[in-house]
């Protein structure tokens, strides 16, 4: 990964114009906030140019510079311009000069008594599990749920989403993914029809303010010091899980508790929690109270995988199951469905 990036910073820096990037730079550091992230390729256009404007000025001089957004200290990933010295770990996210904090939006704050409208009532476990988050998150710590995929995690977090919004306070739900994001924001406004959802991630990016903010974590750096509550979901999905940046970014961008939801929390998350930095607490039951599936890897010749294919659909369907069948490829759907057929 490193390595290609590398060939990129070392391509654009042959390829394209100096003096057009400088002003262009110049362009973005007078308006930082207006740049947008969304579009990966011109980040990375931007960490190019930069890259090569450091080639023409002095390292950092001054002792220690410290960003304020990523807590970068490496005296490396810093370059000066004019004398103002820059962090170039999260350049991606627009220029911020060392040392100085990231401006904060106005957000709207209205006092919301919602109660959320689900399609199903929540488990017993649910319940639960629901009123514990919610009940740590009051004490003012943060809480990890770790709960089994499918179990119900986005409907757990409901009920506090609803107390921090009855207090006025604001709400951001946060996801990897740019197409959960937009899932997940048609799922809230089902639960909530009163509210205003706003989604904001590629592509939706010219409404940043609403009653309840759905975004993916990237779009984080454009709320600083804004949430009490950040509901964080997909914790190890990339890009987020082990990007320190965006890491950093999403606590900035919370003043007050944060609800992590994950089916596979990464060591750093569960070290935290023997620390004692956060409490955790667990669903691994489904509402269907069925066992997650585990799966089996049966390896051999083409001829013996497709005959225990076949004999398995078999054993299902005559038990009345449906079955799915997956394909590595676009191309392998046609002659296994010749074959398929020729069976069932
Ligand atoms: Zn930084």
């Amino acid at each position: 990964m490193q390595f290609f990036v590398f060939i990129e910073k070392i391509a654009l820096f042959h390829f394209l114009s100096p003096t057009k990037r400088l002003l262009r730079e110049l362009r973005i550091m007078n308006n930082n906030h207006s740049v947008s992230t969304a579009s990966s390729h011109d980040a990375s256009h931007r960490h190019a140019s930069l890259s090569s404007m450091q080639r023409g000025s002095a390292h950092v001089s001054s002792p220690a510079p410290v960003c304020l957004r990523c807590g970068n200290r490496d005296p490396h990933l810093f370059f000066t311009y004019r004398g103002r010295c820059f962090c170039r770990r999260c350049i991606d996210f627009g220029a911020l000069e060392a040392g100085t904090l990231p401006r904060t939006p106005r957000l709207s704050h209205r006092v919301w008594n919602v109660r959320p409208v689900l399609e199903f009532e929540l488990t017993p476990f649910q319940s639960e599990v629901s009123s514990r988050a919610l009940s740590i998150l009051q004490s003012g710590r943060d809480v990890l749920v770790y709960a089994a995929a499918g179990a119900g995690k986005t409907e757990i977090s409901l009920q506090s989403i609803c107390t921090y919004l009855a207090q006025g306070k604001k709400v951001c739900f946060a996801i990897s993914r740019r197409q959960v994001v937009i899932e997940i924001a048609a799922r809230l406004r089902r639960n909530f029809p009163d509210l205003h959802v706003v989604q904001i991630c590629e592509g939706f990016t010219q409404e940043t303010d609403g009653d309840l903010i759905v975004c993916t974590t990237h779009q984080l750096y454009r709320f600083p010091f804004c949430f009490d509550l950040l509901v964080l979901d997909e914790l190890d999905a990339f890009p987020y899980a082990g990007n320190e940046v965006l890491e950093s970014i999403a606590r900035q961008s919370c003043i007050g508790q944060r609800m992590l939801l994950s089916a596979t929390p990464d060591e750093k998350n569960l070290k935290a929690i023997e620390r004692g930095e956060m409490e955790m607490v667990n669903l691994f039951m489904r509402p269907h109270k069925q066992p997650l599936c585990v799966p089996v890897i049966k390896t051999g010749s083409t001829l013996y995988q497709i005959a225990q294919v076949l004999f398995t659909c078999r054993r299902h369907m005559r038990n009345g199951k449906q079955v799915l069948l997956f394909v590595p490829r676009i191309a392998d759907t046609r002659w296994m469905k010749l074959i398929v057929g020729l069976f069932f």
